[in-house]
């Protein structure tokens, strides 16, 4: 697929296949009409999930402008785009008042994942999940002692906080996956058995 060469080329970060897999097969078995997804990039992930089921609508929230045009171009070649609206914004600034979400799937800039979970969490439908991507951050969550740079120790440092959080949160239950990059699937407490998940 052309996005694939394209992401590759550009070096921008797309879903794995094994994790599109997990998230349509959720979908799917729960029925999902309505994601929100943080961080679009070229919007590859947004169209396969949008292709696998014909209902579906898609939120989807990009704050680099290049990424952004880029989702836009592909979601209008593969003709999602009466199903897939790309926000083009910083996810901390945009107000979604009044929307309800089946799925979140958080998959952006990796040091905000505390802020964003605790932003978007109040639009999730009762039976909503968050899923986020990249908890492992490429191996590195696993492998902290061959870090060179700062930077990365950082994001590394707040990835292992957000895990930290997600285990510490009594409202929440989560879920975590060693599939792709590092998968966990979030949800109210009170939710009890979700289809494809426990
Ligand atoms: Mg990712």
């Amino acid at each position: 697929m052309d996005m694939e060469r394209y992401a590759e080329a550009n070096n921008v970060p797309i879903l794995e296949k094994e994790s599109i897999e997990f998230i349509n097969k959720y979908i799917q078995l729960n029925d999902v009409k309505s994601v929100l997804e943080i961080g679009s990039a070229i919007g590859y992930s947004a169209i396969m999930m949008a292709k696998d089921k014909a209902d579906l609508e898609i939120t989807t929230i990009e704050k680099d402008e290049k990424r952004y045009k880029e989702a836009i171009k592909n979601i209008k070649t593969c003709g999602l785009d009466e199903r897939i609206n790309v926000v083009f914004n910083d996810a901390l600034e945009v107000s979604l008042a009044g929307y309800k979400f089946d799925l979140i799937f958080i998959d952006a800039a990796k040091g905000q994942y505390i802020k964003y979970f605790d932003k978007f969490k109040y639009y999730l439908s009762d039976r909503g999940v968050i899923i986020t991507d990249n908890l492992k951050f490429h191996g590195l969550v696993e492998n902290k002692d061959r870090i060179e740079s700062k930077n990365v120790q950082g994001i590394v440092n707040k990835i292992e906080q957000y895990i930290e959080y997600l285990k510490d949160n009594d409202e929440y239950v989560t879920k975590f996956y060693d599939i792709g990059d590092g998968l966990s699937v979030t949800y109210k407490a009170n939710n009890g058995k979700i289809e494809g998940i426990n």
